[in-house]
C-alpha cells in the first residue's frame, strides 16, 4: 500500500533529525579541532545522514505523495524533502568517495599555515600583513603564502569535481553545477542574466574606482601602474577593497570589544543573541577553521558561531554577519514543522550581509561604536562611497568566482590555471602575475567545500539592500529602532522554508528581487 504524504513526511523527519543533529555537532567539533580523529568522526556522521537522504524506498514515497497533488505547507516539506534528498540519489560508493574526499581536503585547510618570513602565518596575519605593509617583496611573500595550500588540494578538488559531476550525470543532469542550481531553487538561464546585469551595473563604476586606486598604490609603492600585481591589493583574492580605496576604519576599532559590539546592535533592536554568544567559539586558535561560520545545530536553539576574532572593523563585520545568520535560525515562528525550520541560502546571506553592512552606516558608528559626531561629519560622504566601492569590488569577484565554477564542471580537465587568471584580469582588471604557473584557483575553499555556492553570496547582498531600504522606509533607520527587528523576525525569519526564497524577498522587501539596487547603490562609489 501507498503511503500517504503526512506518514512520508512523519518518516522523514524521525529518520532526518537525530542524524542531522549528530552530523551538525560531528561537522562542529571538525572546525573548532581539526584532527584526523575529527575528521572521521564527522565523515561517519555525514554518511549516516546521506544514507537517509539517500534511500530510495523514502525518496519514491516522496516522489509519490508529490505526484498526487498536495498543496499547501504538505507540498511545500514535500518540494525541501525532494530537493534535499535528490543530490544523494546515487550509488553509495561514489557518496562515500565523495563526503570522504570533501571531509579530507576541509582538515587540510583549516590545519594548512603559509610561511612568512620562515615562520608559519594564519590567513589573519597575512591579511594583516597585505593591508599594512609598505614593503612589496614582504608583501609579495605573504600573497604567495595565500596559495600555497591550493597546490596542496588542487588534484583532490579537480577530482571532487570529476565525481560531482559523475553523481549529476547519473541523475540525468548536464553537470553538479546544473543540478545544485536546480536543487536550489535557482533557474539557471536567469542566474546567467542576473550576473550579466550585475556585470553591466557595476563594469563602469568598477574601472572608475579602480583606477583612481591603482594610482594611489602606484605612488605608495613607488612603481608605475601597469606594474601593480595581486599582492599590492589588500585581500589575497581582491575581494574587498584596499584601505587605499575606501575608508579605513581600523583606528576606530583599536580596544574596542567586537563581541560586545555586536551584542549591543542586535539587543538595540530587540534580537537576543547572548545564548547563541555563549555556545560559540570565537577568538583565534592553532588547530582551528580560520573563516568564520554560523551553524543552526538543533533547528531547536542551539545557533553557534565560529569565527576568530581581532579588534578590526573587519571582524566586526563578520561577527554582525554571523549574527544575523543565527538570529534567523532562532526566528522561526515556534509552530514551524522541522523541514520548513530552516532557510535558503539567499535569505540568510540577505540577513547576514544586511547585518555586517551596518558597521559601515553612520548611525552604527556613532550609535554603537561611539564614534564622535563631528568624526562621522568628517567623514563624509566617503562612507557612503566606500560601501559603494565594497559593492562593486565584491560583484566583480563574484563574477570570477560563478565564471571559474561554470567552467570547471563543464570541463574539470580543461587548463585552469591559466582559465583562472584569464577570469580575474577580466573581471577585476588585475595584472596577473608573470609567468606564474598554480593553481591558485583552488586556494579558495569554497570551491572544495562549498561548491556552486558564490552567487548566493550575490544574492545576499542584493538582498540585504532590499532589506536596508525597506527597513529605512518603515523604521526611520535601523541601529537602535526595535521596530527594525520585529520587521526582521515577522517577516522574514518566521516564515522559515514554508515559502520559496523569491517569494519570501518581495514579501519581507516589499519589491522583487532585482539588480536595479545593486545598481544603484554603486553608483555612488
Ligand atoms: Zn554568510
Amino acid at each position: 500500500m501507498r503511503r500517504g504524504a503526512r506518514e512520508t513526511l512523519v518518516e522523514a523527519e524521525e529518520r532526518l533529525a537525530p542524524l542531522a543533529l549528530a552530523s551538525n555537532v560531528a561537522w562542529w567539533e571538525s572546525q573548532v579541532e581539526a584532527t584526523e580523529e575529527n575528521a572521521a568522526r564527522r565523515t561517519e556522521a555525514e554518511l549516516a545522514l546521506s544514507d537517509v537522504l539517500a534511500d530510495e524506498t523514502l525518496f519514491d514515497a516522496v516522489r509519490a505523495a508529490r505526484e498526487a497533488g498536495v498543496n499547501g505547507e504538505t507540498r511545500r516539506q514535500l518540494d525541501l524533502l525532494h530537493d534535499g534528498m535528490l543530490k544523494h540519489q546515487v550509488p553509495e560508493d561514489l557518496r562515500a568517495r565523495i563526503v570522504e574526499l570533501e571531509s579530507s581536503v576541509d582538515m587540510r585547510f583549516s590545519r594548512h599555515r603559509g610561511v612568512v618570513g620562515g615562520i608559519e602565518v594564519g590567513d589573519t596575519e597575512i591579511k594583516r600583513i597585505l593591508r599594512r605593509s609598505d614593503d612589496p617583496f614582504e608583501r609579495r611573500e605573504a600573497w604567495e603564502a595565500s596559495k600555497t595550500v591550493g597546490a596542496e588540494v588542487a588534484s583532490d578538488v579537480r577530482e571532487l569535481a570529476r565525481l560531482r559531476n559523475q553523481a549529476a550525470r547519473g541523475l540525468g543532469y548536464r553537470d553538479w553545477f546544473a543540478l545544485s542550481l536546480q536543487t536550489d531553487e535557482l533557474d539557471e538561464q536567469k542566474l546567467i542574466e542576473t550576473l550579466a546585469e550585475a556585470d553591466r551595473a557595476t563594469a563602469e563604476p568598477f574601472a572608475r574606482w579602480k583606477g583612481a586606486l591603482d594610482e594611489k598604490l602606484a605612488s605608495r609603492f613607488g612603481s608605475p601602474v601597469s606594474e601593480l600585481r595581486p599582492w599590492h591589493y589588500a585581500d589575497p583574492f581582491f575581494q574587498e577593497p584596499p584601505p587605499d580605496g575606501s575608508v579605513d576604519l581600523d583606528p576606530l576599532f583599536a580596544d574596542q570589544d567586537v563581541v560586545a559590539l555586536a551584542r549591543r546592535t542586535f539587543e538595540g533592536i530587540g534580537l537576543e543573541v547572548e545564548g547563541i554568544l555563549r555556545r560559540s567559539d570565537l577568538y583565534p586558535r592553532e588547530g582551528k577553521n580560520q573563516h568564520a561560520f554560523c551553524i543552526d545545530i538543533d533547528r531547536g536553539g542551539d545557533v553557534r558561531i565560529l569565527a576568530n576574532t581581532v579588534e578590526t572593523h573587519d571582524c566586526a563585520d563578520t561577527m554582525l554577519h554571523e549574527l544575523g545568520h543565527g538570529v534567523y535560525d532562532l526566528g522561526f515562528r515556534d509552530d514551524l514543522p522541522w523541514l520548513m525550520r530552516s532557510t535558503h541560502l539567499v535569505a540568510t546571506e540577505g540577513s547576514a550581509l544586511f547585518s555586517g553592512a551596518l558597521t559601515t552606516r553612520a548611525e552604527w558608528l556613532e550609535g554603537i561604536l561611539g564614534t564622535s559626531p563631528s568624526d562621522i561629519a568628517g567623514l563624509g560622504t566617503r562612507l557612503e562611497a566606500a560601501r559603494a566601492a565594497e559593492l562593486a569590488v565584491f560583484t566583480r569577484w563574484v563574477l570570477v568566482m560563478n565564471a571559474f565554477e561554470r567552467a570547471l564542471y563543464a570541463d574539470p580537465e580543461a587548463d585552469l590555471d591559466t582559465l583562472w587568471w584569464e577570469l580575474v584580469s577580466r573581471y577585476q582588471g588585475i595584472t596577473p602575475p608573470d609567468d606564474r604557473r598554480a593553481p591558485d584557483w583552488a586556494a579558495k575553499i569554497h570551491i572544495a567545500v562549498a561548491p556552486v555556492y558564490y552567487h548566493t553570496y550575490l544574492y545576499g547582498a542584493i538582498v540585504g539592500l532590499q532589506l536596508t531600504s525597506a527597513l529605512e522606509d518603515a523604521a526611520g533607520g535601523i541601529v537602535e529602532r526595535p521596530e527594525a527587528g520585529r520587521i526582521l523576525r515577522e517577516k522574514l525569519f518566521a516564515p522559515g522554508q514554508s515559502v520559496r526564497w523569491d517569494t519570501l524577498v518581495e514579501e519581507s522587501t516589499g519589491s522583487p528581487f532585482s539588480v536595479a539596487s545593486l545598481e544603484r547603490a554603486v553608483a555612488k562609489v
